[in-house]
């Protein structure tokens, strides 16, 4: 969009001079809308699952105490934990509430879809060691020394895993190359995305609206398309040539 809303709402930024500038603007607003995508796509029963690229809070220590003394000990290895994390570019919180029993901490920041917890109480202290919980499923204890590139390595994989599970799932719900009985089957019963071709004709996509009301969600990017079929490419629903792969899909 250039610099045209900028000029005309005064959305100005301040340069590396020290001087103002009108801001460039984009096209592809993140909206609320993609905040659902993320809370449906990767959400569980416990609460939120976020991403690890995404998450404001990728790691949460909880320090764990029940004397004053281990409190000061717990508390001052979480501090050196929480800086050498942060000096691995990681974004971590300490949560040295003295309000809140460990367990509840826990169930809080799961809801809150926190990554990664590690939990370091007098005996993980002793043993050189914290647990490290995935919000994912899984704890194992991880040794202090060189913490952060296996904390980093961890969110890697959480990062990769999610990202895998969602486009299983989205393929699982899924039907690609589809004929006219199949979409109509398809839209009858459980529904998702259908790809197939269409001819593009406004008369067309009326009645596959009409009989399985079904609307075009998209016409996907190159990255996004099937595996190109050797036959010509006709339209699924009328055969007459087609003009792009369409995703359908039932609104709700
Ligand atoms: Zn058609």
């Amino acid at each position: 969009l250039g610099q045209n809303f900028a000029k005309a709402f005064t959305v100005q930024y301040q340069t590396a001079a020290g001087g103002l500038e009108y801001v460039w603007n984009t096209s592809w607003g993140v909206t609320t809308r993609m905040i659902g995508g993320l809370v449906m796509s990767h959400g569980d029963d416990h609460g939120l699952v976020c991403p690890p690229r995404l998450a404001p809070v990728q790691v949460v220590i909880v320090p764990i105490w029940k004397s004053e003394e281990e409190r000061g000990q717990v508390l001052g290895v979480g501090g050196q934990v929480k800086s050498d994390l942060d000096g691995a570019g990681i974004r971590v919180e300490v949560d040295t509430r003295d309000t809140m029993k460990p367990g509840a901490k826990y169930f809080e920041w799961e809801a809150k879809g926190v990554p990664l917890r590690l939990e370091l109480g007098p005996r993980d202290l002793a043993a050189g060691q914290v647990m490290m919980a995935r919000r994912t499923g899984g704890k194992a204890p991880a040794k202090l020394e060189a913490l952060a590139t296996v904390v980093k390595a961890t969110l890697d994989e959480i990062q990769t895993a999610l990202f895998r599970a969602a486009k299983e799932r989205r393929e699982a719900h899924t039907i690609r190359g589809v004929t006219k009985p199949q979409f109509i089957e398809f839209m009858k019963n459980a529904g998702g995305f259908a790809y197939g071709e269409f001819c593009g004709s406004p008369e067309c996509e009326a009645e596959i609206k009409q009989q399985t009301a079904a609307t075009v969600r998209l016409l996907p990017d190159p990255e996004f398309r099937s595996p190109p079929k050797e036959a010509p490419k006709t339209c699924m629903w009328c055969g007459r040539p087609s003009v792009a792969e369409a995703v359908w899909a039932q609104a709700y």
